[in-house]
């Protein structure tokens, strides 16, 4: 008898998902069909215009001071961190609170609807560009120990503004969910002498039946153990700790392949609401290697093993009392019906 469903293992985290394959839906059951786009209209939208205080901005041709912009990075107008006195631990009782010291910034298309799915490779390679410019920016802040970057598409994704943007936010701590990921790894690595995600990408490029896309440097993959229905991740094939490194061609590649991966679930999915982030080490080992010190570069030296991703997670699903109360999640395809159906979309 087929058992119902199945639990994985993340060999990262060590925590459990279920592929509920008895429930099995065929990947059609997933097209959002009471799905409304999310839309508001262009003549009261904020991120028309480019912004006189912009922090940086392109055209279709490389930097612009003129109204030919493609992309813009502006501060966040509500922004939860701006810059501040950081590095200060305010302790209360056996409280602890630091100063929400660092940035929050918009990344801006010019195109009023077009997202991901629907550019060019130029103009999604000119936003990549974009990430890894602020990156670069930011991580100088002394404050900054993460950076934090992430695309919200649509209304269940948690987008309060129609208009295609992503939001870059630099802290002054690392997060729970990536401290997470950056110590499985580790763990892993002090066991068998290898980076986890290159023995998973190494098994699936091999076994292909996860690989959604593959190009000449990126890997659109299925994971195992995916935590919602069409789950995807995407990994540079060589090893790399940090997404800021990537080089022109490889940057012109990873944007190619976050487009068709994105393109793939809008077209399959007809336009599912999904968010998109990244994984990548913390940067204060950066500033730590720079001023030379001792304990500091062997931090640095400790982030080797981390392998940066982003992540896509459509919104296939709701957290409900199972989810909140266990944190299990259940995906009702598996990775593997998943990346066979996003494989044969003709983009
Ligand atoms: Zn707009
Ligand atoms: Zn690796």
């Amino acid at each position: 008898m087929k058992n119902i469903s199945e639990l994985r293992q993340d060999i990262v985290s060590g925590d459990w998902v279920v592929i509920a394959t008895g429930r099995s839906k065929r990947p059609n059951d997933f097209l959002v069909q009471k799905h409304i786009p999310f839309t508001q209209p262009k003549s009261t939208c904020p991120f028309e215009k480019r912004f006189p205080d912009a922090r940086v901005v392109y055209g279709k041709n490389g930097p612009t001071e003129g109204s030919d912009w493609w992309v813009q990075t502006v501060l966040n107008k509500y922004p939860a961190f701006d810059k501040g006195i950081c590095a200060v631990f305010n302790k209360k009782g056996p409280y602890v609170s630091t100063n929400g010291a660092g940035a929050h910034e918009v990344v801006i298309t010019a195109d009023h609807t077009r997202s991901f799915a629907d550019m060019t490779d130029q103009e999604a390679e000119l936003v990549v560009h974009m990430y890894q410019d602020r990156f670069r920016m930011l991580q100088d802040d002394i404050c900054v120990k993460y950076i934090s970057l992430f695309h919200n598409h649509g209304k269940l994704a948690g987008a309060s503004i129609a208009h295609p943007h992503s939001q870059i936010i630099a802290i002054p701590v690392v997060p729970p969910d990536v401290a997470s990921s950056l110590e499985g790894s580790e763990r892993y690595f002090a066991k068998e002498k290898k980076c986890v995600h290159c023995i998973m990408l190494q098994y699936d490029l091999k076994e292909k039946t996860r690989i959604v896309y593959s190009s000449k440097y990126f890997a659109a993959v299925t994971p195992f153990a995916s935590r919602t229905a069409f789950e995807i991740r995407i990994f540079p094939k060589v090893h790399q700790s940090r997404f800021e490194d990537i080089s022109p061609d490889e940057q012109k590649d990873f944007a190619h392949v976050l487009r068709v991966s994105l393109a793939k679930l809008y077209r399959g999915l007809k336009n599912p609401d999904y968010n998109f982030f990244l994984h990548t080490a913390p940067v204060n080992s950066d500033v730590a290697s720079r001023v030379k010190n001792s304990h500091q570069a062997k931090l640095d030296h400790s982030y080797e093993h981390y392998h940066w991703h982003f992540e896509i997670l459509p919104k296939t699903a709701i957290w409900a009392g199972f989810e909140i109360g266990t944190g299990i999640e259940i995906s009702t395809i598996s990775p593997e019906s998943a990346a066979k159906f996003l494989r044969k979309i003709k983009i």
